[in-house]
């Protein structure tokens, strides 16, 4: 690119946007979670993101869930949770709703459209559909069995949904909710609040220019540029923030 290009994964960046300028403003120990196609997870320990000892930390769609252990993921491992309680996992049970006209909201959209994704179940779930909730309320809370491990190993003081299958509502939200408080250990969920993000789509924003304020002004960081040329070289020239989603 020929100046200072700082990468990181949507997770990450979505996360230190909600620290710096969103719901998770205060907090020092917060996991993000998206749910969209895929699932991950950001963290932030102690005030810093955590990336962990090769940048992997936080890779939670592929933890192991109870309820369909035979499923295939896309590792090649069985019953991750991203496998039955993601996007594309959502898309085809709805799929199969409509094929079979189980639901006939998700059947006339199915007419109309050709297909069905997860999106059009969150829709319908909003719209009173109770297939399409069924299938919603059975991922939010297989979420939430992932989530419950986590709560008691982390003890965040906040955990953000966020993600395209996060904008069901508040249905999705409370199953999630519900089997984390009923899992985790009552000290690690006696102060912990889980909530939906503040910034939306713009989180992404935010957090890729915390990232870069990150890289340029902490002291260790700061001496990396320094190394390879002088800040007003680097000023003017810009530097660019770019991640997977944001970019
Ligand atoms: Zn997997």
């Amino acid at each position: 690119m020929g100046v200072p290009v700082c990468v990181d994964n949507d997770v990450n960046v979505l996360d230190l946007g909600e620290l710096r300028a969103g719901i998770a403003k205060g907090h020092r120990n917060v996991i993000l979670v998206k749910v969209g196609t895929g699932i991950g997870s950001g963290i932030i320990c102690d005030g810093r993101l955590h990336r962990g000892a090769q940048g992997s930390a936080g890779d939670v769609g592929h933890i192991q869930v109870v309820g369909d252990e035979n499923v295939i993921c896309r590792c090649g491992k069985t019953g991750c949770l991203e496998a039955v309680a993601g996007g594309g996992a959502l898309g085809w049970a709805g799929d199969a709703l409509a094929r079979e006209k189980v639901s006939a909201r998700l059947a006339e959209q199915l007419a109309s459209r050709g297909r069905i994704e997860a999106a059009d179940v969150a829709r319908a779930a909003s719209q009173g559909d109770p297939h399409s909730l069924e299938l919603m309320m059975r991922s939010g809370r297989m979420v939430g069995q992932m989530l419950s491990g986590l709560v008691n190993f982390f003890n965040p003081s906040l955990v953000v949904i966020g993600g395209g299958v996060a904008n069901a509502g508040d249905a999705y939200l409370a199953a999630i909710r519900g089997v984390i408080y009923e899992r985790s250990m009552p000290l690690a969920t006696r102060e912990l609040a889980v909530s939906l993000g503040a910034l939306g789509d713009l989180a992404g924003v935010h957090g890729a220019a915390a990232m870069v304020l990150d890289e340029l002004f902490v002291p260790d960081h700061f001496a990396r540029w320094f190394d390879t040329r002088s800040p007003a070289t680097l000023l003017a020239s810009g530097v660019m923030a770019s991640h997977s989603a944001v970019a």
